[in-house]
């Protein structure tokens, strides 16, 4: 396998560059053609000597992933990508478009070792770690595709972003330089779970105004650990008490993502409590309804339940959005698609 040459920082691509025995300014070169033009291959590149692209080609790869599909949906307009990496994983990456605004879901894992019940990407369990550069990659490959640059980052596609801290800080720098794609922080959103020594971790981190959301799903410690496994170890006033910790680090509002499921989630007394750690947080709310995959008898509340949820949270002076996932025509939630392509390329077990 060739290294993405995404994988390095400005500072390692001019050692590396040095170590070819190239002049210093080739690095700066190079990270243009990474960057802010979002090439795929070496043959876009048009003002490098020939012999150093050989050099370079021996050893790195431009872009390290392929695109197996891409989907339109006929609904919103997202666009997802089904992309395989090096070694024949499949992970997506999505675009969304809001106005202006276009985000870029971003996939930090093949698989998942959290185990959310509700979510496709975990089904399979953990496989491996994506490096910065495979995250990086997929940002070129959707700029380069729509001709223009992506607005926002959001890291909420396959994967906890928090279980592969490294790779993913890495990227997020990369993703906010000048010598890389220019997405400022304020513009960069990254969820999880609730692992928290990650969090307490980027609480230390200089990444000022970096947006954080916090999948919650239920604000009862014992519903949530049926749903989310990861729950059992690093409970819910844990997270609660390091979220805080980011949110006065960084100065932006945390957001609670809340996946709505009938009868579990969705109840009276599950919209008191998310109100009770809401308003403690000073955070805000994304209600999501339950978008069903494979394998589980999880049910969508009505559209009637989800309003009377929505209106007993802004009662409480609580800001609420309602996010239903983009794409659902094109499955777009988090890991269905691979899951599904997965699943139809292995012979099924007798
Ligand atoms: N591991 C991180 C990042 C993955 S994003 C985290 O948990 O935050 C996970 C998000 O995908 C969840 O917050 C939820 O918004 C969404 N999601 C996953 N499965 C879903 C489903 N079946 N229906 C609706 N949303 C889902």
């Amino acid at each position: 396998m060739n290294i993405p040459l995404r994988d390095f920082s400005e500072l390692e691509l001019k050692k590396e560059i040095a170590g070819l025995g190239e002049k210093p300014f080739r690095a700066a070169q190079l990270a243009g053609w990474l960057y802010k033009k979002a090439a795929l291959t070496f043959e876009e590149i048009t003002n490098l000597p020939a012999p150093f692209k050989e050099k370079l080609k021996a050893r790195f790869c431009v872009n390290s992933l392929s695109l197996v599909s891409k989907d339109i949906s006929a609904e919103d307009h997202s666009v997802k990508y089904l992309l395989r990496t090096q070694d024949s994983h499949l992970l997506e990456t999505v675009l969304i478009l809001q106005g202006k605004r276009r985000t870029i879901c971003l996939s930090t894992q093949i698989g998942c070792k959290m185990g959310c019940r509700f979510c496709a990407s975990g089904k399979e369990g953990m496989i491996r770690h994506l490096s910065a550069g495979e995250i990086l990659d997929q940002i070129a490959w959707v700029n380069q595709d729509q001709q223009c640059h992506s607005s926002n980052l959001v890291y909420m596609g396959m994967g906890e972003p928090l279980d592969n801290y490294d790779h993913v800080l890495k990227s997020i720098r990369a993703a906010g330089a000048p010598w890389g794609y220019e997405i400022g922080q304020r513009r960069i959103t990254v969820s999880t779970v609730g692992v928290i020594p990650g969090i307490r971790k980027l609480a230390r981190e200089n990444l000022n105004q970096l947006k954080l959301s916090f999948s919650l799903h239920s604000p009862d410690n014992a519903v949530r650990a049926k749903l989310i496994p990861s729950n059992r170890k690093y409970q819910l006033d844990e997270i609660i008490d390091a979220l805080k910790q980011v949110r006065d680090q960084f100065k932006r509002k945390i957001t609670l993502e809340y996946i709505l499921i009938e009868e579990l989630t969705d109840r009276d007394e599950d919209a008191q409590g998310l109100a009770k750690i809401c308003l403690g947080l000073k955070a805000k709310v994304n209600l999501i309804p339950y978008n069903r995959i494979e394998d589980e008898a999880f049910k969508r509340p009505s559209r009637e339940k989800i309003q009377a949820f929505q209106q007993e949270l802004e009662k409480a002076g609580i800001r609420v959005t309602v996010r239903y996932s983009a794409g659902q025509d094109i499955d777009a939630a988090c890991g269905q698609l691979r899951l599904r392509e997965e699943r139809k390329a292995r012979p099924k077990r007798s």
